[in-house]
């Protein structure tokens, strides 16, 4: 399998793995690139932010990147669409218009996976799979 370039820092993208799931992070910066449903399915899993193993940095974001910044999808190499979501912590990641798969900075994916931690979302997982906040 060929590896994908990091679409923000041009490092090599590595497969890991995560119960079954495969994602790609970049071994430079950090972030995290998900095939399109898989950042939805680890989303729902326990203990799956320990991927993210990177920190969100902030002042690095501000200084090189912009909302006009064309950021390319590791896959497709078309610009990806910025997303934004503030339900509970700011962020923005991008996501692919093709092959819909999302680019999360290093540290995104921990606020993305706890944005969707409320408990009024949280409560069909609670039933699924037994979690508790
Ligand atoms: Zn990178
Ligand atoms: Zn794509």
């Amino acid at each position: 399998m060929k590896s994908l370039k990091c679409p923000k820092c041009g490092g090599t993208l590595e497969a890991i793995m995560y119960e079954g799931i495969e994602v790609d992070r970049c071994c430079q910066c950090k972030g995290i690139w998900f095939d399109s449903s898989e950042a939805e399915n680890l989303k729902k899993l326990k203990g799956s932010e320990k991927i993210d193993i990177g920190h969100l940095n902030t002042e690095n974001l501000t200084e090189t990147e912009t909302l006009d910044t064309n950021i390319p999808c590791p896959r497709c190499g078309i610009s990806m669409i910025k997303m934004f979501d503030l339900d509970k912590h700011p962020i923005w990641y991008e996501t692919c218009p093709q092959c819909q798969g999302i680019w999360f900075d290093a540290g995104e994916f921990k606020k993305f996976k706890d944005n969707f931690s409320q408990p009024k979302l949280l409560s069909k997982a609670i039933r699924v799979f037994g979690l508790r906040k």
